[in-house]
Parts: C-alpha cells; structure tokens; sequence
C-alpha cells in the first residue's frame, strides 16, 4: 500500500498498519512498561527507527 506516513509524514511511502509503542525503560524505582498508542500507517524508514506492533496491510 502506497500512502503518507503517520509518523514522519512523507508521501507516496510503501506504508504499513501498525501500532505505536511507548516504550519506558527500566529504571531504578521503576520497572520497564509497554504502552499501546494509535493505530497509525508508517513507512519502511519509520518501522526500523521506532516501536510498533505490526498489523499488517490494511
Ligand atoms: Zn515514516
């Protein structure tokens, strides 16, 4: 699928439906957690920079 990508907004990208991730590393007082954001269509650049689940073509 050819689209704008969510994340860093460039056009005609080969995009793919993914989930966000906020990742929160482990510290000291706290443990590490997960979270899930947004459903959003990110490129190929954007799915090696930064987490996601990937949901596949949609
Ligand atoms: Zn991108």
């Amino acid at each position: 699928m050819t689209g704008t990508c969510g994340s860093c907004g460039r056009d005609d990208e080969d995009v793919v439906l993914v989930r966000r991730l906020y990742v929160t590393p482990e510290a000291w007082d706290t443990p590490g957690k997960v979270e899930q954001g947004d459903e959003e269509r990110w490129c190929f650049v954007c799915r090696t920079h930064y987490p996601h689940e990937e949901l596949g073509q949609a």
